[in-house]
């Protein structure tokens, strides 16, 4: 796809520090890492976020994930590792899917927040109805 920035490194004409590549995916350094060893796993295919995706190239780019992980686990030795994808607002700023491995370490800097929004039983009923009539 004419300028997304991410098919131009895949095209080779713009430089990437490459973790991984085969047929259908290509890894590679974050230039602005949250923490050592922030990854980018990509499908070569040009999909822009998750609902672009068909299932095969999910299979596919997911399939990748296992093996860089680990190869960053066992270079590293982080205490975890958090698998984040952006899709659409309010943080995806790459528009070619992209999904980040971010190793943890001790006293990072990098912020995840959970918490609990409190739903009544009959309100998670009517959540839950609601996904699975849009499956
Ligand atoms: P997102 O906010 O999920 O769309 O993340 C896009 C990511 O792409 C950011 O973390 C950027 O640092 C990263 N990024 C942008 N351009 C490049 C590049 N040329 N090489 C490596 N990473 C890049
Ligand atoms: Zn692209």
């Amino acid at each position: 796809m004419k300028n997304c920035i991410f098919c131009k490194i895949l095209d080779g004409q713009i430089p990437s520090y490459k973790i991984y590549e085969d047929e259908y995916v290509y890894a590679f350094l974050d230039i602005n890492p949250s923490t050592k060893g922030h990854t980018l796993v990509i499908p070569k295919e040009h999909v822009i976020d998750i609902y672009d995706m068909d299932e095969e190239t999910a299979a596919k780019t997911f399939q990748a994930i296992p093996k860089i992980a680990s190869a960053i686990k066992k270079a590293f030795n982080p205490i975890g590792l958090n698998i984040v994808n952006n899709n659409q607002k309010p943080h995806q700023v790459v528009f070619h899917y992209h999904i980040h491995l971010i190793p943890r370490y001790e006293d990072d800097s990098f912020k995840i927040s959970f918490f609990n929004n409190e739903p009544t039983s009959e309100e998670l009923l009517d959540i839950k109805e609601k996904i699975i009539a849009n499956l």
